[in-house]
C-alpha cells in the first residue's frame, strides 16, 4: 500500500528503545521480501527482529513492547494472542492492512481494530486522483486473500475510483512469492 506502516512502526519502536524500553519488532516468516529476518521498509530502512509462523509464539516473547509488522497476515490467533499479552501488562504496536483488495476486513484486524487503545490509519495517495487512498485494489487475478507483494502489484483507490478500471498493462497472474 506505500501509506508509511512499516516507516511508522520501526519509528515507535525506536522512540520507545530511546526511552530505555525493551523493546521487541516481529514479523511473519513469509515475509522475505526486503530481509530475511529484519523489519525493512521499501525505502529500505530496517530495524532488526524476530520471525514467527504463528501468532501464539508472541506469547513466549518478554518484551515490555512488541511491535508486529504485516499483522493481516496472520489468518487465525493473532487476536487471541494480543489479548494474551495486553493482559500480562505488555505495550503491543500492530502494523497491517485493516481490509483485503475484496474491501472485506482482514482476518483479524477488525476484532483488533476494536481493542485497540490508539489507532493510526494511514492513507497513501490514489493511483488515479491523488486524494487519501483507504483501498487497495489487486492488478492481478487471484482470489487468495494474502499475495506478498510490492510495487506494481497493488494499486491504491480512493472511494470514488474503487471500482475505476485496472491498468491495461497489469499483470494476469500473481507473482510466485507465496512459499
Ligand atoms: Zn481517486
Amino acid at each position: 500500500m506505500f501509506a508509511g506502516k512499516t516507516t511508522r512502526l520501526i519509528e515507535m519502536l525506536t522512540e520507545a528503545r530511546g526511552h530505555g524500553e525493551d523493546v521487541c519488532a516481529v514479523k511473519p516468516a513469509i515475509d522475505t521480501r526486503y530481509h530475511a529476518t529484519n523489519i525493512t521498509t521499501h525505502t529500505g530502512t530496517s530495524l532488526e527482529s524476530q520471525t514467527i509462523k504463528e501468532p501464539h509464539e508472541l506469547t513466549a516473547l518478554h518484551a515490555q513492547v512488541i511491535g508486529l509488522d504485516e499483522a493481516h497476515f496472520f489468518t487465525t490467533g493473532l487476536h487471541a494472542a494480543v489479548l494474551t499479552l495486553v493482559e500480562r501488562g505488555r505495550h503491543v504496536i500492530l502494523a497491517g492492512l485493516d481490509r483485503t483488495s475484496m474491501n472485506e476486513p482482514f482476518h483479524e484486524m477488525g476484532l483488533l481494530l476494536v481493542e485497540a487503545d490508539i489507532v493510526h490509519k494511514l492513507t497513501a495517495p490514489c493511483a488515479i486522483c491523488k486524494r487519501p487512498a483507504v483501498h487497495t485494489i489487486r492488478l492481478f487475478d487471484s482470489t487468495d486473500p494474502i499475495v506478498i507483494g510490492g510495487e506494481g502489484m497493488f494499486e491504491n483507490r480512493c472511494r470514488a475510483h474503487l471500482n475505476a478500471p485496472r491498468r491495461a498493462s497489469a499483470p494476469s497472474q500473481p507473482p510466485p512469492t507465496k512459499p
